[in-house]
């Protein structure tokens, strides 16, 4: 399957969790997931019979996957690289994912989300390095300087998300100057460092399978 252009909020309510793929939306009242806290569809108010295994393991894939705005392709990629490097797979699977460019703006605060980063570093709106990279899946490396290019500081929607960001670290493993509007990608994060309450052990069971 290929990256999913459906309703984000139906993802969170069918994954029972919330994912904050909106933005602003994600923290008010009008969260679906706070109002209408079932699945989608006909079948979502009835009591859902015992999981399998297997469905427990597909579901921590899927919140993994649509979290971080992946196709599947693109998630067994990274994957496949992660069980290559020397640790435990999927902390290191999280670590890369964390390390994406595009994520690394939405935690710092430069975009409500990472659907919102995704388009900004597309549109050219940042450097690494003093260096356009308008690749959302670059992999940032430790001491990476992140800038909002000069240009694009006055973008509303830059503006808007840097409102409500607090000065300093965002978490643990970046920091940020919020006037000069850029940021530190310090080290790789360890996994008590990547606020996400996800189950990633699952997903390596998915794929030993
Ligand atoms: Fe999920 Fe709520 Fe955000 Fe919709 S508004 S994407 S349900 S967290």
């Amino acid at each position: 399957m290929s990256q999913y252009h459906g309703s984000a909020c139906k993802i969170c309510r069918r994954e029972s969790k919330k994912l904050f793929l909106k933005g602003d939306r994600c923290h008010s009242p009008k969260c679906s997931f706070e109002r209408k806290g079932y699945p989608p569809g006909m079948q979502g108010r009835r009591r859902r019979s015992k999981v399998s295994e297997y469905g427990l393991q597909l579901r921590e894939k899927q919140k993994i996957r649509y979290a971080y705005g992946l196709g599947e392709r693109q998630f067994h990629r990274f994957f496949t690289e992660a069980q290559r490097k020397k640790g435990v797979t999927g902390e290191i699977l999280l670590q890369l994912l964390e390390s994406r460019l595009d994520n690394v703006i939405y935690r710092m605060g430069f975009a409500n989300s990472r659907r919102q980063a995704r388009q900004l570093v597309r549109h050219r709106h940042f450097l690494v390095n003093d260096r356009i990279v308008d690749i959302p899946s670059y992999c940032l490396r430790p001491d990476d300087v992140i800038r909002v290019k000069e240009r694009s500081k006055k973008l509303a929607a830059v503006h808007d998300a840097m409102q409500k960001v607090r000065e300093g670290k965002t978490v643990p493993f970046l920091s940020l100057d919020k006037a000069k509007m850029e940021g530190v990608f310090l080290e790789r994060p360890n996994r008590a460092d990547i606020p996400f309450d996800v189950n990633e052990q699952l997903v390596v069971e998915l794929y030993s399978r």
